[in-house]
């Protein structure tokens, strides 16, 4: 059974999401009656999306997928950490923006990333009537808080 790491993963992403304290952000998790449970899919994205940076660069960046932290600056020379990351386009549900920022002032980058495995969003294609082209609807999932899509 997952579901109690699922569970958590979606409570932390309401925490990040609302500021929501554990508690509070846990007992408003309950699901409404005939609703269907957030999926392991929505859990994944949500684990991808919420997170807070390490505290040291000798501990594995949390963000758990691909990312690139240790670069130099070239203000100060302290070292980038691995920020956050938010879906980094509109029609490519597997695409993420990675913000890295500087530890020693206030020099920040960001860069896409693809991360095949941890989509952000469903793809959802539409039949059309009358041989048109099916449409193609992006939906973030519940929670994830895409900059530029509505929930
Ligand atoms: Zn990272
Ligand atoms: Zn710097």
């Amino acid at each position: 059974m997952t579901t109690n790491r699922v569970r958590k993963g979606v409570i932390r992403g309401r925490m990040a999401a609302s500021g929501e304290s554990y508690v509070v952000a846990a007992r408003r998790m309950t699901v409404p009656r005939g609703s269907k449970a957030p999926d392991a899919r929505t859990a994944a994205a949500l684990a991808t999306r919420y997170w807070e940076p390490a505290e040291s660069l000798d501990l594995p960046c949390p963000c758990g997928g691909t990312c690139a932290p240790g670069e130099r600056c070239t203000r100060c020379h302290a070292t980038y950490r691995h920020a956050a990351r938010i879906p980094g386009s509109d029609t490519d549900v597997e695409l993420w923006q990675d913000r890295y920022d500087c530890t020693g002032c206030a020099n920040t980058y960001s860069f896409t990333v693809s991360l095949p495995d941890r989509p952000w969003g469903a793809v959802q294609t539409v039949p059309q009537r009358g041989g048109r082209e099916p449409i193609v609807r992006i939906k973030p999932f519940e929670g994830i808080g895409h900059p530029n899509l509505p929930a």
